[in-house]
């Protein structure tokens, strides 16, 4: 149904499919149905009620966990496209990368990976996953959402080798070190490109960060000085805008032409050489990636680091803490949904995984509304 892909792209006819077997959609792809499955899901609506960097209370105008997985799909299908890629592949898999993050960003993540240290461990990552594979409950033929084997490949970003083993063949990748496909690679680098660019407009925005830091910085203060060449009156706000929205093309258009030429001399002939190749195909140029690395650095030291942020990410793994030995002391504090799911599974979840599973689910105002249900009154202003 898909046409117009580039011989390296992932299509429907090269898919290894999806593990109960299901008849080929009407009007759609097979792609085209992952993603609407993901779009369809509770873990994809509860995305707008989590912490990106700010938590989700502290303002209307910063990202969400939704928009910016919104961003990210735009990105990666405005590059899969040029590059004759698999787009609605890639439209999937942005829009399904971030379904296992835990309320409070990263804070709940390493918070809840501590909790389950004994049991396994907790990786925002392979959550996801998870969240695709077992834990939606929407279709009487099979559990999760049943997604190609190319979109729950492409959802899983970093895994180390242990637990790669236990993934099977969704993970096997980084055990024998091939590549993922372009469209899964596409995602990645867009990820990375959307956060560093709204995280740049969310800490101005909230004034933890200033323009003169963003100065001394190569990407930002180009486009700064660019923009302030071409509009001398403009006023900070719209020169700021205006200087992110140049930043995010020249990084996409870097990332375009650079893949281009990569692909380009490789030629590979189908996806199996591109996950063969022994270096990733899409990428920066050597240039742009340091400049890329500067802003992740700058942003992690300054905004994600700052006292600010800071406070409310202890406050926040406070709560997960708290929460998850809440409810493994006094199971009954679970929902009802959440013990029966654990005991009629084939192979049913410990304890801890089920509540891992059910505080990854909730949304920051939940898990603070739970907090203060169960354990006491907490302060989040
Ligand atoms: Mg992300």
């Amino acid at each position: 149904m898909v046409t117009g892909l580039a011989a390296y792209a992932v299509s429907e006819r090269s898919s290894r499919g999806r593990h109960y077997p299901e008849s080929p959609p009407a009007h759609r792809t097979e792609f085209q149905r992952d993603r609407d499955r993901i779009v369809h899901c509770t873990a994809f609506r509860r995305l707008e009620y989590k912490t990106q960097v700010f938590v989700n209370h502290e303002g209307d105008m910063f990202r969400t966990r939704l928009t910016h997985s919104l961003e990210v799909a735009q990105i990666s299908r405005t590059v899969a496209r040029a590059l004759g890629l698999n787009e609605d592949l890639a439209e999937a898999i942005a829009l399904a990368h971030d379904l296992g993050h835990t309320p409070f960003g990263h804070a709940g993540q390493e918070a809840l990976d501590e909790c389950m240290r004994a049991n396994g461990g907790f990786e925002h990552n392979i959550q996801s996953l998870r969240v695709v594979d077992r834990l939606e409950e929407r279709y009487a033929a099979f559990p999760g959402l049943n997604l190609t084997f190319e979109t729950r490949e492409g959802i899983l970003k970093h895994v180390g080798r242990a637990k790669a083993r236990m993934l099977g063949e969704v993970g096997r990748r980084f055990l024998d070190r091939t590549h993922a496909s372009l469209e899964a690679q596409v995602t990645n680098i867009a990820d990375e490109i959307a956060y560093n660019n709204h995280d740049i407009d969310d800490g101005l925005r909230s004034g933890l960060i200033d323009l003169g830091q963003l100065e001394t910085l190569s990407i930002p203060a180009e486009q700064l000085a660019q923009v302030r060449r071409e509009y001398p009156r403009l006023d900070t706000k719209r020169l700021t805008a205006e200087a992110i929205r140049r930043a995010v093309n020249a990084e996409v258009s870097d990332l375009v032409d650079e893949s281009q030429r990569r692909i380009g001399a490789r030629a590979p002939a189908d996806v199996a050489a591109v996950r063969a190749a022994g270096v990733a195909l899409i990428g920066f140029t050597e240039t742009m990636r340091v400049r890329h690395d500067e802003l992740k650095r700058f942003l992690r030291d300054n905004l994600y680091r700052h006292p600010r942020v800071r406070s409310m990410t202890e406050r926040a793994a406070l709560i997960v803490r708290a929460l998850f030995a809440a409810y493994l002391a006094d199971p009954a504090a679970l929902p009802e949904r959440v013990a029966v799911a654990g005991a009629t599974a084939v192979q049913p979840p410990t304890l801890a995984r089920q509540v891992a599973d059910y505080v990854a689910g909730m949304t920051d105002r939940f898990a603070i509304a739970e907090y203060r249900r169960l354990i006491g009154p907490i302060d989040m202003n």
